[in-house]
């Protein structure tokens, strides 16, 4: 029933009848490939057929036809590239109202179901990219993306009906999948001009079914394919190549180099001026990513074409469906149904839309439709709280009282007016007693011997201040024994106590560690201490070091010393900056520039306890010079350097000390360090509060 070959050059002039004016300049067409081109009978119309030809569908006059611009995105939908195209089509609208749409070619592994529902409910186009994005893929390939699209993301099989090759590479196999498997098209054949089939910029191949063969060249792609090859019903949707202005020269099918606001107005420009055939941005992600000026040039580019009468963004479908049933532009209706209508269509699903912007501190979870931010299970872990937006921008506060990071409640503003309109909190009858944190004591020791870093961050706990936390210390030999020792400036003439059970004590002020604190004690008492009730024991005599003992274990809550008044002026401390490096391992200059060091910072200004405490990364550099993008595999290529002005520089020195336990509380946060690299040196004190710094003074005002 299909006709006899007939020459291209037959249907070029037919086109000539429906130009007005004709395009003025024709490049020659080669003879050669017209003759192994294939008739196209007048029969093959509609949905199902569509002649290869640079003619309007529907004979529609070049102004009143519809000029579509179609954006794709290929490979893994995840939690990265779904705001940075998100963040464009969210910006552009349809002169119908609605949001630009895209299309996405979806690579399945990586992919995340819940995000792939996210874009088919925003009005987007889902198609396929393979299982594993792998080259020359076969059926299971082809079709298993196909199949975990709609059996894990629950997108309607009749919605899938798009397929890329992954890198291009197309072949006659792959084609004959496609067309036995239900599939509408095929979207990975370049097309360039001036060729047979594009004679012209702006003069272009639509697209058609392969139903009498491929009329492009695909000499120029990395693909095979044929002139004879028949795929009855399967659409081609070309992906038309970007070139140079001046020169002609290709530049790419996807992700060109340039300005991408002047490639694509340029494109856009010819096909406005001639035959109007779909303009094609095809990129990645990465590509958007890797460059943050394409994004800002494209969406320039978006912008100018948004003003250009008759132009819509659509996707592949639509654009094939309006070639199905070609209508001018004045009635074109493009299909724009809500989200709530596509969102019953995927059985089960509720709506769960993810923040354009996505989740920045956090990762997308599908389980809570939302973002889970980094540490905001954990109260003890500085991390991020979700935004109006429902990204995780906020840091979390320090809560002095709690003793927690905690994520302001949405309502309250960050940061009212004044600090009187704030309630104090209510207090506890213990909380006078707590915070004395003894870790903020210059060269303090605790449990002498410091046997692992386990132990002692056990050991610490009974020193930090809180009285929430308590160190469990198991005893040796039947007896436990906790003890903390003051640099031999400091002194104490006490300590006041708060344990966790009732048990009766051994409790020695000395001048030596000898005999882990016991031995020739300045003072000694034994008392009897009732759990989650502070206790202070007073010595008349001096000493820096003090032992709680007890057969059996021990918790110890809080342990603080009494100092004499004179040694104790926590009011005027002048802050102090400290200089702390460490080397990143892994994850290549720029993770660790962007994406690591603010965290440690933020991490470094948690560790003071001190609201008032800044936090500067000084510099994150290649030790040696290189400047490596890519996962470095090796420790010590770069060096991250930091300033923190505080006035508890010595909580710093204490974490800093316990390198290890500094890099765990690090990969909380996904940073990567090495432990054995943490340094801290105090380098300059004091920090002027007051802009006027002519006083010249090194010593704090009395004022
Ligand atoms: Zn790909």
């Amino acid at each position: 029933m299909h006709g006899s070959y007939w020459s291209l050059v037959i249907s070029r002039d037919a086109l000539m009848e429906t130009y007005s004016p004709p395009p003025a300049t024709r490049t020659p067409v080669s003879t050669n490939i017209i003759l192994l081109m294939q008739s196209c009978p007048d029969t093959c119309t509609g949905a199902n057929c569509h002649c290869a030809s640079t003619a309007i569908p529907g004979g529609i006059k070049p102004e009143d036809a519809p000029q579509f611009i179609v954006l794709t995105n290929d490979d893994a939908i995840t939690t990265i590239s779904h705001p940075v195209i998100m963040n464009i089509t969210e910006k552009f609208n349809n002169i119908n109202g609605c949001k630009m749409p895209a299309t996405w070619f979806v690579s399945i592994q990586y992919t995340d179901p819940g995000l792939v529902q996210d874009v088919f409910v925003r009005g987007h186009e889902i198609a396929t990219h393979t299982v594993n994005h792998v080259s020359n893929p076969d059926v299971n390939e082809i079709v298993g993306a196909k199949r975990w699209l709609n059996q894990t993301a629950k997108i309607p099989m009749e919605a899938i009906q798009g397929f890329r090759a992954p890198f291009l590479v197309f072949t006659p196999d792959q084609r004959a999948v496609l067309n036995s498997n239900g599939f509408l098209y095929d979207s990975s054949i370049s097309e360039t001009y001036p060729t047979a089939s594009s004679p012209a910029r702006n003069e272009m191949l639509w697209p058609y079914t392969m139903d009498y063969g491929i009329p492009q060249d695909c000499g120029i792609s990395t693909g095979v394919c044929t002139a004879q090859e028949r795929h009855p019903g399967l659409w081609e949707f070309p992906m038309w190549t970007i070139q140079d202005s001046k020169t002609n020269a290709i530049l790419a099918s996807m992700d060109p180099q340039g300005d991408q606001y002047e490639l694509y107005k340029a494109e856009l420009d010819s096909r406005l001026s001639g035959n109007r055939a779909p303009l094609g941005i095809y990129q990645h992600a990465a590509w958007l990513i890797a460059d943050t000026n394409r994004a800002t040039q494209l969406e320039k580019f978006l912008t100018y074409a948004s003003q250009q009468p008759n132009v819509w963004f659509a996707t592949v479908q639509q654009v094939l469906a309006w070639m199905a049933n070609p209508v001018p532009a004045s009635e074109y209706q493009q299909a724009c149904p809500t989200s709530a209508s596509l969102l019953s269509q995927l059985p089960g699903a509720k709506l769960c839309i993810a923040p354009n912007n996505g989740c920045v501190y956090g990762t997308w979870s599908t389980e809570q439709c939302r973002c889970a931010c980094q540490n905001e299970d954990y109260a003890t872990r500085s991390g991020y709280c979700l935004d109006e937006a429902g990204s995780c921008t906020i840091q979390k506060g320090y809560d002095f009282d709690l003793k927690e990071y905690v994520c302001a409640s949405p309502s309250t503003p960050a940061d009212g007016p004044s600090a009187e309109t704030v309630a104090p909190p209510a207090v506890q009858l213990d909380k006078a007693e707590c915070g004395h944190s003894l870790l903020q004591v210059n060269g303090l020791r605790i449990s002498s011997k410091e046997p692992s870093p386990t132990q002692y961050t056990q050991a610490v706990k009974g020193v930090d201040g809180s009285c929430s936390t308590c160190a469990v210390v198991d005893p040796v030999n039947g007896s436990a024994f906790y003890t903390a020792q003051l640099p031999a400036s400091e002194t104490l003439t006490g300590v006041a106590l708060l344990l966790g059970s009732d048990q009766t004590v051994d409790v020695r002020v000395g001048d030596s560690m000898d005999g882990n604190g016991m031995t020739n004690p300045v003072c000694a008492s034994q008392i009897r201490v009732t759990a989650n009730s502070p206790m202070v024991v007073t010595c008349g005599a001096k000493g820096s070091v003090v032992t709680v003992a007890s057969k059996g274990g021990l918790q110890v809550c809080d342990l603080y010393p009494v100092i004499p008044a004179a040694a104790s002026q926590e009011d005027d401390v002048a802050p102090t900056t400290v200089v702390v490096q460490m080397t990143f391992v892994g994850g290549g200059l720029s993770q660790a520039r962007d994406v690591w060091a603010p965290a440690v910072c933020q991490v470094l200004k948690d560790i003071t306890g001190d609201a008032s405490a800044t936090c500067l990364v000084r510099s994150v550099e290649s030790v040696d010079g290189s400047l490596r993008r890519r996962a470095l595999s090796a420790a010590g290529d770069i060096l991250g350097t930091f300033e923190v002005t505080t006035i508890n520089p010595l909580a710093l020195n204490l974490a800093m000390r316990r390198g290890q336990d500094f890099a765990a509380q690090l990969q909380q946060v996904d940073v990567q360090i090495d432990p054995a690299s943490v340094s801290a040196a105090v380098q300059t004190t004091p920090t002027t509060d007051s802009g006027d710094s002519d006083e010249g003074s090194l010593t704090p005002s009395a004022g």
